[in-house]
């Protein structure tokens, strides 16, 4: 298992009130690159939770698709100014995968790659064609 696989599969543990549900059935189904990213989305959902004691999100789904980020997730017990800051939080993660080679980290963009949308560097591009 890599540094980031074991960083992201300590998530569930350091922000229970963010993955407040069952496991994740398939885990993080993305590339290493993206570790620091959901790492950071993670941190930032368990601040604005503090904000509302009754609030509770359960991450469902966490994957790549057409090259982006999609977080999947329920909310319950929170106002819809919360929701609002959550549903802000994640969408900016999305956004920002899109420019994370999701192989290794480094600033990418999404492009066709041997017929999948995918988000790389040129370095690995140069290596998954
Ligand atoms: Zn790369």
């Amino acid at each position: 298992m890599s540094e980031e696989r074991v960083r992201l599969e300590a998530l569930p543990t350091l922000y229970p009130r963010v993955f407040s549900g069952s496991p994740m059935s398939w885990g993080f189904e993305h590339g290493d690159g993206w570790c620091e990213l959901i790492e950071t989305l993670c941190a930032r959902l368990d601040t604005i939770l503090q904000e509302e004691p009754g609030a509770l999100i359960e991450v469902r789904q966490v994957k790549e698709k057409f090259g982006g980020l999609r977080f999947y997730y329920n909310l319950s017990g929170a106002s819809d100014a919360l929701a609002d800051n959550i549903r802000q939080a994640v969408d900016m993660a999305a956004q920002a995968s899109s420019h994370i080679c999701e192989r290794c980290g480094r600033p990418g963009s999404v492009e066709t790659n041997v017929g999948w949308l995918s988000a790389l560097c040129a370095a690995c591009r140069a290596k998954a064609t």
